[in-house]
């Protein structure tokens, strides 16, 4: 559910028209909708009412301040996975004691600035991290609370670039060498064992992975509190899947998740802890882009928009696949040509749609790309110099820019010449 729809014949987020916004934007443009954002939070938060749970937005979904504050506001807490997220959250006004931090490669200084902070948890993913964790936390007199992820050699059935919990992965610990490990970190300086964690990946559709995860979760959590750990917190992870084909892909109801979880984590008395990302952003946000030229090609037809692959990479990376439409409604009731939707990028992998059935979209249309709340604009670059692209949120019959375009000044600014160029 979001609320993008057609108003008066022109697609509209919440209360406004996205020509209007087009017109005082200019696109290509990124749009997240405030109803849509707090709609999937609540219908998480709902799945586990009465439960002793914590809900850590995964930040680098989406990580516009504007979007955390939304979600901080509604009572959510963060997972991050770097200093700058770190930062982005407190920035957001999220309170540290609702942070989790996780990630295979923290640093250092990193692990100095979140014990500083006071973060709620670390999600230890290594041997060699955990005891560079104890020498940074005892050496500035921290104890650093932790969970270790566990990688449970279950394959998902998502896409191999979105698969984090099979043992090829680079993430986490094996399950079978978890319980040593443990045992390992209760006699380290500075660490403080409090939970178990794990994430199997993302965009998973399908709740059979979860639970047979979930299970060696809630078997582990039993084999650690016999070992006489305290375990806390069970941390579920995130990654369930969002419709990217309306209908045609429906992800488990939260609800449904939420039996599963609830199944696992049945009498053991733990907080539950989750990350939900995608799930939270990717539907409240669209790529607004508008058509340069559409061209034939000895066999194909293009249509050649205004973003590219530096604005919206996921087709390109994930082979992922993004509803078009158009944002005169008019145009739906033509009927459908099949076409590659194209960027002005130089790289044959830049495209948005391949051999898609689309309205006939002509110069100057817009489209809109859906579900793009999510691994869009944090994913965006610079390539072929082109500035970032807006970020717009609207509330109700109001919008804001939360990241205005930047100027080509400011782009070339961030070069420097050396002396000898001078
Ligand atoms: C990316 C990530 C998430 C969020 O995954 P979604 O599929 O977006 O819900 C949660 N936890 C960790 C550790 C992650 O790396």
């Amino acid at each position: 559910m979001h609320h993008f729809a057609y108003r008066h014949g022109v697609l509209h987020a919440e209360g406004i028209s996205l020509n209007d916004m087009a017109s005082q934007v200019g696109t290509p443009f990124y749009c997240y909708s405030t109803a849509t954002l707090t709609r999937h939070y609540e219908v998480f938060a709902q799945a586990f009412a009465g439960a002793d749970s914590l809900i850590c937005y995964s930040v680098k979904a989406n990580s516009n301040l504007a979007v955390l504050k939304t979600l901080g506001q509604l009572g959510s807490g963060m997972d991050v996975v770097s200093e700058g997220e770190l930062r982005r959250a407190r920035a957001a006004g999220i309170a540290p004691e609702r942070i989790v931090f996780s990630g295979v490669g923290k640093t250092r200084e990193e692990m100095a600035f979140a014990l500083e902070e006071g973060i709620h948890a670390f999600n230890v993913e290594s041997e060699a991290e955990l005891t560079a964790l104890s020498e940074v936390a005892a050496a500035g007199g921290h104890e650093a609370r932790i969970a270790i992820r566990v990688n449970p050699d279950i394959d998902p059935k998502t896409h191999k670039k979105i698969s984090t919990g099979k043992a090829e992965d680079k993430f986490g610990v094996p399950y079978a060498r978890a319980r040593e490990l443990y045992t390992r970190a209760a006699a380290m300086p500075g660490i403080q064992l409090r939970g178990v964690h794990m994430h199997i990946g993302s965009q998973i559709t399908d709740l059979t992975p979860f639970g047979d995860a979930f299970a060696l979760l809630r078997d582990l959590a039993g084999q650690l509190r016999e070992d006489g750990h305290s375990i806390e917190f069970i941390n579920f992870g995130g990654g369930l899947g969002v419709p990217y084909r309306g209908d045609n892909d429906v992800p488990p109801h939260p609800d449904d998740y939420a039996r599963t979880v609830r199944a696992a984590a049945k009498d053991l008395n733990v907080r539950l802890l989750f990350e939900p990302g995608r799930m939270i952003a990717a539907n409240a946000g669209i790529l607004v882009t508008r058509v340069l030229y559409t061209k034939k090609g000895a066999n194909k037809t293009f249509t050649v928009v205004d973003a590219a692959m530096n604005d919206l990479i996921r087709p390109t990376l994930y082979e992922a696949w993004h509803e078009m439409w158009p944002v005169r409604e008019e145009l739906r009731k033509e009927s459908p040509q099949t076409t590659d939707v194209v960027g002005p990028v130089c790289e044959t992998g830049d495209y948005l749609a391949l051999d898609r059935a689309l309205p006939p979209f002509h110069e100057g249309d817009l489209m809109a790309v859906m579900t793009a709340g999510a691994y869009g604009a944090v994913q965006s670059s610079t390539y072929n110099t082109r500035p970032l692209i807006p970020e717009v949120m609207v509330s109700g019959d109001g919008f804001a820019i939360v990241r205005p375009r930047p100027s080509f000044e400011e782009l070339l600014g961030l070069d420097r010449i050396p002396e000898w160029l001078k």
